[in-house]
């Protein structure tokens, strides 16, 4: 496809706006451009063409069977975008003062306690602009509480290898030291490791559960209960809500600080990169450390409190504030009733597709799960040389999005599936038969396979190359 400087052609042009009856001349000689400045010169139909075109390429959840679930997209009810979009919320100035900004602060209050409420804990803040930056957040809360309670020493944080990567990064990062663990045969914590790990130099435990083979960790009371008799506290990567909402609660399960992706769970389209927001929730111990700005009811309406023994801000003003009214559109929209069966029918998807395709490729891990599962391929791709990629190429020819690969680590050749609650039995009967099809020509004809995709503009792109030394502008002369 050519770029719209390519189809630029001088004097064409589409604005037709009316000369200026102002004299024009105000800008300083030495401010003025030396050349003017370079831009495609396009009819209205062409500039229309190009966009449409460009659009055509791109593959959403708004076109089909999109597998990679709310950890990167699912759908996202259309009401929450209109909410988010009223001018009222939309065009305030983070800087207007409080009383000119009620419901806005409403809209932040009103959100962490419905949150507090739906995970069992007592405080939240909505700063942090994405969960590896509430890891962060929630960990140096954790050293504050250590320091001033006589654990400036305890300086280990604990990771099971089946948490996800932003777990250790982030406990590197708040300047504490990672202590890995193993899982167990059947991908739960082990608590031998555990029990060994924990000691009077422990920091705590960051725990993602349902962890990265979507996994509940059936021993979860029993794994806060070994931290806190150490001494250490409890840190629960929330980021995917989307299994347990309703049904279980962190708080209840001996956690003492967590992170949710609003962006992932609580309905803010994201794929791509943004914009996110990670709520941060503390028990009432760590509460007083979160960072400042959370909205508080006074007697007289709402009001900003900044504890003086909050860690300090982590992003400029009341973080992604748009993310926070889709967030609480979702939940009111949806109530408590509706969170939980939400949640009850993504698990029940990934069951659903998890069982008609456990027949044809093995899963990482036995029995129920909770709202994704992870195939593995390392049977298939041994046999036949057709690895997780080739078959997520196939699924492109079959008009699917491909699901997450390669994730998680510790599964080989893994594809993870995650359908998320608003798809239909038919679409994933129709996912499940594709996928199926596939499998088989695997074991057929594997060569078709390694040439797939054949249906997409680009098909097998040095995949390194673009993520290191991508190409994003144009020199032109
Ligand atoms: C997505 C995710 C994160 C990281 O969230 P970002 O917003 O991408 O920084 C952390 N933990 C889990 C379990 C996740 O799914």
């Amino acid at each position: 496809m050519k770029l719209i400087y390519e189809r630029s052609v001088p004097g064409r042009e589409s604005a037709i706006l009316p000369a200026s009856a102002l004299p024009f001349g105000g800008i300083s000689a030495g401010m003025k451009r030396e050349k003017p400045l370079r831009l495609p010169e396009l009819s209205e139909v062409d500039v229309c063409r190009h966009y449409t075109a460009l659009n055509k390429q791109v593959y959403g959840v708004n076109c089909g069977f999109y597998p990679l679930g709310s950890c990167t997209m699912k759908y996202n009810p259309a009401v929450n975008e209109e909410v988010a979009a009223l001018p009222g919320f939309q065009n305030i100035h983070p800087l207007q003062p409080e009383e000119t900004v009620q419901g806005c602060l409403e809209v932040l209050e009103t959100l962490g306690s419905r949150l507090c409420e739906l995970v069992g804990m007592d405080a939240m803040t909505f700063q942090p602009a994405a969960g590896a930056h509430g890891e962060f957040t929630g960990l140096l809360l954790i050293k504050a509480y250590l320091r001033d309670n006589g654990g400036a020493a305890r300086n280990k944080i604990i990771v099971p290898d089946s948490a996800h990567g932003t777990n250790p990064a982030s406990t590197s990062m708040t300047g504490f030291q990672i202590v890995n663990i193993p899982s167990a045969q059947d991908g739960s914590v082990d608590l031998d490791a555990l029990r060994a790990a924990v000691g009077p130099d422990t920091a705590g435990l960051m725990l993602t559960n349902p962890n990265t083979l979507g996994m509940f960790d059936k021993n979860i009371l029993e794994i806060t209960r070994i931290v806190h008799e150490a001494g250490g506290l409890c840190y629960y990567d929330g980021a995917n809500m989307n299994a347990i909402m309703g049904t279980a609660r962190p708080g209840d399960m001996g956690f003492d600080v967590i992170h949710l992706n609003l962006h992932k769970t609580f309905s803010t389209p994201h794929g791509g990169g943004g914009p996110g927001a990670a709520a941060v929730g503390a028990k009432e111990i760590l509460a007083k450390y979160l960072p400042g700005r959370s909205a508080v009811k006074t007697e007289t309406g709402y009001a900003f409190k900044d504890d003086p023994a909050s860690i300090g801000a982590v992003r400029s003003f009341y973080g992604n504030f748009l993310v926070c009214v889709r967030a609480l559109c979702y939940v009111l929209s949806l109530g408590g009733k509706g969170l939980h069966e939400a949640s009850q029918n993504a698990v029940l998807n990934a069951n659903y597709l998890r069982v008609l395709l456990k027949e044809h490729c093995p899963t990482s891990n036995e029995g129920l799960c909770m709202h994704e599962f992870v195939l593995t391929l390392e049977e298939l791709h041994k046999e036949t040389g057709v690895s997780a990629s080739d078959l997520a190429k196939g699924m492109l020819d079959c008009g699917m999005h491909p699901p997450t690969m390669y994730f998680p680590l510790i599964v080989h050749e893994a594809l993870m599936f995650e359908p998320t609650e608003t798809e239909t039995k038919d679409t994933l009967d129709e996912a499940a038969e594709a996928v199926i099809s596939l499998l088989k020509e695997a074991r057929s004809n594997p060569e078709a396979l390694h040439s797939a995709p054949v249906t997409t503009t680009i098909g097998r792109p040095d995949e390194v190359a673009a993520a290191r030394t991508p190409i994003i502008r144009c020199a032109l002369d």
